[in-house]
């Protein structure tokens, strides 16, 4: 079988023939196939998502709270700060940007420029500005206030298209606020998890974040998504980095083809 995600949020299903047949996207083809059944592949990657996310929890333990367990709009404001840039220097732009403008009333008739200068030290000002600011007059021109509750009600595909749908948001971002804000079943894949995710041999090589994040998200066991995005984050940071990982040191090596090549050639070496 073969699959294929397309922008307008269908799946692109080619299944032992020629022929490629639309799917939508609230369907996803990895999680039954095109005709309902579940094969041994997919049976397959739940169990090894299962057994990942035990292992990972024996080893670091269960995430405690998370920074994103913020109110919705609040929580997109940091997650877009956090884009290309590390937590510290998110943080610090996210509260600079608090301090300046403790409502978010006040935030959404800042200029461009008044915003820009107070997240400079997260990087990526004008665009993030822009990000912020068009998310914000949005939400006001269509809800007539600053928020993002009646996505608590959708199905996650829908609220997922919303976020997705405002300027600067992608995947990632969207997923994290529907994971830590709303506590819905998202999975947000960002590079240290697709590292991981591609040496695990979890996603194809080929794989993007929004690609590896929708392939993996229906199958991680319930209640399970949280504390893997967590755990698979410190997994990637401590020790499969992206250069010189510990294989020898890692939990997962028995069920990593990468880990378990790269020791076998070093055993030889
Ligand atoms: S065994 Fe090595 S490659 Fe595999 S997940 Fe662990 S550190 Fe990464």
């Amino acid at each position: 079988m073969t699959i294929k995600l397309l922008d307008s949020g269908y799946w692109h299903v080619r299944w032992n023939c020629n022929q490629w047949i639309q799917w939508p996207q609230h369907r996803n083809p990895t999680t039954t196939d095109v005709f309902g059944w579940v094969t041994e592949e997919m049976v397959d990657l739940a169990q090894r998502l299962a057994d990942i996310s035990r292992r990972l929890r024996r080893r670091f333990g269960r995430p405690s709270r998370c920074v994103h367990g913020e109110e919705p709009v609040r929580n997109l404001i940091l997650t877009i700060l956090s884009q290309n840039t590390n937590d510290a220097n998110r943080d610090r732009a996210f509260s600079s940007l608090m301090r300046r403008f403790p409502t978010l009333s006040l935030l959404a008739t800042a200029t461009p420029g008044e915003v820009e200068e107070a997240i400079r030290t997260g990087g990526l000002a004008k665009t993030k500005a822009k990000a912020i600011l068009s998310a914000l007059a949005r939400l006001k021109r269509e809800r007539g206030e600053f928020t993002l509750e009646f996505l608590r009600e959708k199905p996650l595909p829908e609220a997922r298209a919303y976020l997705t749908s405002l300027p600067g948001v992608g995947v990632k971002t969207a997923n994290i606020v529907l994971l830590f804000s709303f506590g819905l079943e998202a999975f947000p894949v960002d590079t240290h998890i697709l590292r991981v995710a591609g040496r695990l041999g979890l996603v194809p090589a080929s794989a993007d974040l929004a690609r590896a994040a929708l392939l993996l998200e229906p199958h991680i066991p319930k209640g399970e998504h949280a504390p893997l995005h967590l755990t698979m984050i410190r997994l990637g940071r401590e020790i499969c980095r992206p250069r010189n990982p510990l294989h020898a040191e890692c939990p997962l090596l028995d069920v990593c083809p990468e880990g378990l090549r790269e020791t076998r050639k070093r055993g030889r070496a």
